[in-house]
């Protein structure tokens, strides 16, 4: 005989009221609902979410066989706590090759993917009542910001600046604000900070900070986990090669979840100032958010064979590009034959940015809109306000890691036909 317990959402008067409060994704809520349909039989194409499809984006098979190979060397105790020594020197390495930087192994520390390390930052930096910024639209930010009770500000960008913000609006936000939010290629538009505007506000973080005497500096947090995606003739920087006095002050945040399509690997790291590494490595080390000893393992020899890696990653910016690009172009067609269809050219990351002009004209939120794509055209996309952007302004991510070539060409045909029916 078992005991029955009831589930009852009374039980969240037990818990604080701030936590009582915590919203779960939003993100995986429309996931949820488009499993569903798909369950019952519907044929939908699932834009939705930010992860892969093994068949179309396997994980690398040399980093498959090192994580075999580590558990059987009997890799499987606690790893040390900021993490694996040769996996450390493997990313600093990586650091001084790509972006020119030497914090060597100090400066380097592990994660189980690149939310410790987020969230870590968040808490290392953010008293309740501090004052903290980001742009919109941006992935997951207002709820570190809610369990950090940050008084936090959403800065909103436009279409026009690929939703990236402007050096005179950093700078104009910067004063009293203890961390800085930036991502890059961004999560949900798909868009890259150009060089000029990443090196300005660089430079402004650094005029800042030398403005304090007694205050705490203001920090940037940058979110760098797509770096290595991005399409043909766009580059990406990190904003210390850029502006090197702004090294202090930066804490990089960085995966193997993304680039190399390892989302359920969960090995990540922050690469950081060394003095300011070891508080984050306490920190990861108290919640236990280690990345599995056998992955960091693996993970290390894998980034130390830049011959299979760079094979990996162009095939795998490939693959991507083919999808985005395919998707892009369809929409861009629609547009010239004069439908209300937008999309913003892809620059990085696994994202489109997709408008639906069609707020006003028998839809009054992107939630209805996004229904209606759904039903009547099969097609999954989740709506900016995931991102906590407030307006309803059309615009939705589309998210290609889970897609064959082949469902696009039937999703673009349905997606025209619905939309030439308003
Ligand atoms: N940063 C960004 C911009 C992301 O999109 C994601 C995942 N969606 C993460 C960080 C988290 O990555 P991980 O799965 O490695 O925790």
């Amino acid at each position: 005989m078992s005991i029955h317990i009831p589930n009852t959402n009374d039980d969240y008067r037990f818990l604080t009221p701030r936590m009582a409060q915590m919203e779960g994704s939003q993100i995986l809520k429309i996931a949820g609902q488009v499993s569903r349909l798909v369950s019952q039989g519907k044929d939908v194409c699932n834009l939705t979410i930010g992860d892969f499809r093994p068949e179309h984006f396997p994980v690398p098979t040399q980093l498959v066989s090192e994580i075999k190979k580590a558990y059987d060397q009997n890799e499987t105790n606690y790893p040390p706590a900021a993490g694996v020594v040769s996996l450390r020197e493997a990313i600093a390495d990586l650091y001084r090759e790509r972006f020119g930087l030497d914090y060597g192994i100090d400066g380097v520390s592990i994660g189980s993917g690149a939310r410790p390390p987020l969230y870590a930052t968040w808490r290392l930096f953010v008293a309740p009542g501090d004052r903290t910024i980001s742009f919109l639209p941006a992935w997951n930010v207002g709820y570190y910001a809610h369990l950090c009770q940050a008084d936090h500000h959403f800065i909103p960008t436009t279409a026009e600046n690929n939703f990236h913000p402007t050096v005179e609006q950093v700078t104009r936000a910067l004063p009293n604000t203890k961390l800085v939010v930036l991502n890059s290629p961004l999560n949900p538009t798909g868009t890259m900070i150009s060089k000029e505007t990443l090196t300005g506000i660089a430079q402004a973080i650094v005029d800042e900070n030398k403005k304090r005497r007694n205050e705490r500096p203001v920090m940037l947090l940058f979110d760098q986990v797509y770096w290595m995606l991005f399409e043909q003739g766009h580059r990406h920087y990190s904003p210390v090669s850029l502006v090197p006095e702004v090294a202090p002050y930066v804490i990089h945040v960085d995966a193997i979840s993304k680039c190399f399509a390892c989302t359920g690997v969960r090995v990540g790291w922050a690469v950081l100032p060394p003095a300011i590494q070891s508080k984050m490595k306490f920190l990861i080390a108290h919640v236990g958010a280690w990345a599995g000893r056998a992955e960091q393992v693996a993970t290390g020899a894998f980034l130390r064979q830049p011959q299979l890696m760079m094979q990996y990653m162009k095939e795998m910016r490939e693959k991507v590009s083919l999808r985005l690009q395919k998707l892009y172009f369809g929409i861009q067609q629609m547009k010239a034959s004069g439908l209300p269809v937008d999309a913003i050219a892809p620059q990085g990351a696994i994202y489109l940015s997709f408008r639906v002009d069609l707020i006003g004209r028998g839809f009054s939120s992107n939630e209805e809109i996004r229904n209606w794509l759904l039903e009547e055209a099969g097609l999954a996309v989740v709506p900016f306000q995931a991102f906590d952007l407030p307006e309803d302004s059309g615009w939705f991510r589309m998210s290609v890691g889970a897609v064959g070539l082949d469902e696009l060409d039937a999703v673009l045909e349905r997606l025209e036909k619905v939309i030439k029916s308003k």
